[in-house]
């Protein structure tokens, strides 16, 4: 008989049905020896309150999220409200003594960021960002073939992530070209691939940063329209701690992309490539593979990539965006356990990825280059 965890759950937009869906499944995925109980659940309006609690299957719901937080018999908090208010309501967690599963990024300012790395400490629960594509077990299978130096000392990386939300010129001024909401590509995008760097190769130590903004306003309702303060764009060079080089671009207006995070990994024998649009394949290239046979060869997804196989034992079959947030679920448990092998995005490494994002804006505001360390 597993123990249980109970849980509470701050929003319920995109995010809160992810981290939902991912308390629903993890026990039924991973048998985990905790088995999570569906406590509380916390939204703006009570009556959407209500109706997400009876649909995500939850006990008690509320609109006041302090409520949650003083419940008893609530353990661990997913906060998955808008990056505002991440702040306030992790560190009030933490306060509570309670475990937190926050989205990222973790705030807009870093000095909220510091304190609620502080408030962690302080806490000494487990305390994790929603940094979910570094679950990707072919992500993972990237890591190994690193390590196991399948291409040699890393040369030269490529990261890009493009999406096309902010595409369309004639849509309306909203919170993502309000700069009092952030930097935009760079807050908004940035943090993910960085995430990526941060487990495959480390965080950089000096960055050159150039953003800019597609549209310079957008329409308002009233018929007018609204200077744009946010950069949709953003074109980051980086030097790692190797000496190796890189560039991060993300781009939140390119047309046709939907959820593009292109990664390109040069090294002194081979080569790597992966893009989450076709999150179940790796290419690998060798420079060790017989002449007369060498390109790139597809790594389909399978039982072979840990954790695939605990989905589906067949390979090549597939794991989706959702699944991403089941594993993050498992590491979670497993952190909350205090496994220091936890596979986790913490306050601590998510704060290393704040500054690197404040970093890149300070350099696109100097023109210059900015360390890191
Ligand atoms: P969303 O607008 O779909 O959902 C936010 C929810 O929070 C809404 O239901 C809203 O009503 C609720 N909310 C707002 N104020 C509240 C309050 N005071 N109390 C309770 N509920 C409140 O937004 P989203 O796209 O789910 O984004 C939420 C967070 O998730 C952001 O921080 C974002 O950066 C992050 N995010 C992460 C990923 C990822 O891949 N990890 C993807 C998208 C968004």
């Amino acid at each position: 008989m597993s123990a249980t965890i109970g849980v509470g759950l701050i929003g319920t937009g995109y995010m809160g049905k992810c981290h939902a869906l991912a308390w629903t499944s993890v026990g039924a995925v991973f048998g985990p020896k905790r088995r999570p109980k569906l406590v509380h659940l916390a939204e703006a309006d009570p009556q959407l309150a209500a109706e997400r609690a009876e649909t995500f299957g939850f006990e008690k719901s509320t609109a006041n999220w302090r409520t949650l937080i003083a419940d008893p018999e609530v353990d661990v908090v997913s906060i998955t409200t808008p990056n505002a208010l991440h702040p306030e309501m992790a560190i009030a967690a933490l306060e509570a003594g309670k475990h937190v599963w926050c989205e990222k990024p973790m705030a807009p300012a870093e000095a909220d960021a510091a304190r609620m790395r502080d408030a962690a400490r302080a806490a000494g629960t487990a305390a994790i960002l929603g940094y979910n594509y570094i679950q990707n077990p072919m992500i993972r299978q990237i890591e190994r073939l690193l390590h196991e130096g399948a291409i040699g000392a890393v040369t030269h990386m490529r990261i890009e992530m493009d999406e096309d939300f902010m595409a369309d010129a004639s849509s309306p001024f909203g919170p993502k070209s309000d700069g009092a909401h952030g930097y935009g590509a760079l807050d908004d995008f940035a943090v993910h691939p960085l995430s990526l760097l941060s487990v495959l190769v480390g965080l950089p130590r000096r960055v050159v940063t150039h953003m800019s903004k597609p549209f310079a306003a957008r329409p308002t309702a009233d018929g007018g329209s609204r200077e744009v303060e946010t950069y949709d764009i953003a074109n980051i060079l980086f030097e790692l701690e190797s000496g190796a080089s890189g560039v991060l671009c993300v781009n939140r207006s390119a047309w046709g992309r939907k959820g593009r995070i292109a990664v390109q990994i040069y090294g002194a024998r081979g080569s790597i490539v992966y893009d989450q649009e076709r999150m179940n394949e790796v290419q690998f290239y060798s420079a060790d593979d017989d002449p007369a046979v060498q390109g790139f060869r597809t790594i389909l997804a399978g039982p072979a990539h840990d954790p695939y196989g605990r989905f589906v034992p067949a390979p090549g079959h597939g794991l989706g965006f959702n699944d991403l947030k089941i594993i993050e679920c498992a590491e979670l448990l497993r952190a909350i356990d205090g496994d220091a092998g936890a596979r986790v995005i913490d306050f601590e490494r998510g704060l290393a990825i704040e500054r690197a994002v404040h970093a890149m804006a300070r350099s696109h505001e100097s023109g210059g280059w900015v360390d890191l360390s």
